[in-house]
């Protein structure tokens, strides 16, 4: 087959997934990216890093009022992050219910947070909840040559290769 022209309407769908410090300090970060990898997803930005109060204020600007936001800030600067950007059919929804529920009491066996946490304030990961969402986490948190627009070789024809 022939390798399509890219247009806005064959853009793939793309989510930013973080790993938080609790995650990272646990060393899950392995098991998290296995999780994506075999469901079929493909990683396009990786990186690791201590987040600024800056960037986490406006990464969750929409929870300012919430009487845990002062908390949640500092969780989430208390050590590093891993922030990752993966793309796919359907990558944002899928990702949310591989995460599970925000409360990990509620969250299912099997979801990230349904294996690996019991408490809403040390809950492990973050997936974004929206198309809209992710492409502003995606645009907050990652410039765009650092995303990788690359070919999986077991979806390209050997022709190609
Ligand atoms: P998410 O999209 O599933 O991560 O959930 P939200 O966007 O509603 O909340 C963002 C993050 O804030 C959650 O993942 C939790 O880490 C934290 N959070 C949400 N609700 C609570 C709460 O009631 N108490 C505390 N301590 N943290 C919360
Ligand atoms: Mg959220």
């Amino acid at each position: 087959w022939h390798r399509s022209k890219s247009s806005l309407s064959d853009v793939k769908e793309r989510t930013l997934i973080a790993i938080k410090p609790d995650g990272v300090q646990r060393r899950l970060v392995g098991q998290i990216i296995q999780r994506f990898e075999q469901r079929g997803f493909k990683l396009v930005g990786l990186k690791m890093l201590q987040a600024s109060q800056d960037i986490l204020s406006e990464h969750y600007c929409d929870l300012r009022t919430k009487p845990f936001y002062s908390s949640l800030l500092r969780y989430m600067s208390s050590g590093p992050l891993v922030v990752m950007v993966w793309e796919g059919h359907n990558v944002v929804q899928t990702s949310r219910t591989m995460v599970g529920s925000t409360n990990p009491a509620e969250a299912q066996a099997g979801t990230v947070r349904g294996d690996f946490s019991i408490h809403v304030s040390r809950n492990v990961i973050h997936a974004s909840d929206s198309v809209e969402g992710a492409q502003k986490e995606i645009q907050l948190w990652f410039q765009s040559k650092d995303l990788l627009d690359w070919d999986c070789w077991d979806q390209t024809s050997t022709s190609e290769v």
